[in-house]
């Protein structure tokens, strides 16, 4: 059918994906999923993804440490999105274990799992994959812009400072109805830094031309607005919801 005629654009529905990296704690998965939803994209959280396989590890009882294992234990039980639901619950096998991958026990060991290379690579082909099956796709972790999408179209890095970070993290926490031990939760942050930024294997960096945004003193939809700005401006021709 001639696409005019149809009323959309030959390029409307051409692939586009915007990576958002950055520290625990920013606010990076509410961010992206909100601007998904305003440019009419889909949404990946690819920390959903590390923290099923530390619960993988904490459930079959292999070491965070032993990436072989780790990665034949993750092949065989799936861990993968249901995409019917907005934003997408992480599943193990027909398990949704969205809120559980949030408890402490799993943030805790979920670095080390994340720094073994036999997970990564497991995971990030599977993060490809969804970029194919969902290729107009707001995607959000450590290693989008530098590793897995180096090519998109537009690639953020969110910071802010250590402190506003784990306020935010108490509160999402303490929305959730959890007790929060405050030292807890900072020395949780700080220590997932320290191994996400250090570790050999795609470590948290700002990637070479990525556009910086300091979140310390923004509210989230100050940080929406700004980045569907951006994104706006250097895709004109992108067609996104209005
Ligand atoms: O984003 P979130 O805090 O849920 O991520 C949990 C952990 O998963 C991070 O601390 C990091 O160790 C790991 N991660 C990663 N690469 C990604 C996303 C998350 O190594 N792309």
């Amino acid at each position: 059918m001639d696409a005019t005629i149809s009323g959309s654009s030959p390029t409307s529905r051409d692939p586009v994906i915007i990576t958002i990296d950055g520290p625990a704690g920013t606010g990076k998965s509410s961010v992206a999923h909100r601007l998904a939803s305003r440019l009419g994209l889909d949404f990946l959280d690819t920390g959903a993804m590390y923290r099923a396989a530390a619960l993988i590890a904490l459930e079959t009882g292999i070491d965070p440490d032993q990436g072989e294992a780790l990665a034949a234990a993750i092949s065989d039980m799936g861990v993968r999105f249901d995409w019917q639901s907005d934003p997408p619950r992480l599943m193990l096998d027909d398990r949704d274990v969205s809120a559980r991958i949030r408890d402490l026990d799993v943030s805790g060991i979920v670095s080390i799992v994340a720094a073994q290379s036999p997970v990564r690579s497991v995971l990030v082909e599977r993060q490809r994959d969804i970029a194919e099956a969902h290729p107009r796709l707001v995607t959000e972790g450590r290693d989008q812009g530098s590793v897995v999408f180096p090519d998109a179209a537009v690639r953020f890095f969110l910071d802010a400072s250590i402190e506003v970070r784990a306020q935010r993290r108490i509160k999402q926490l303490a929305s959730a109805g959890q007790t929060i031990d405050e030292h807890e939760i900072r020395s949780d942050i700080e220590s997932r830094d320290r191994l996400d930024t250090s570790r050999d294997d795609a470590p948290l960096i700002k990637p070479e031309g990525a556009i910086v945004i300091d979140s310390s003193n923004k509210s989230l939809p100050e940080v929406v607005e700004e980045m569907e700005r951006i994104v706006r401006d250097r895709l004109p021709d992108a067609e996104f919801t209005s």
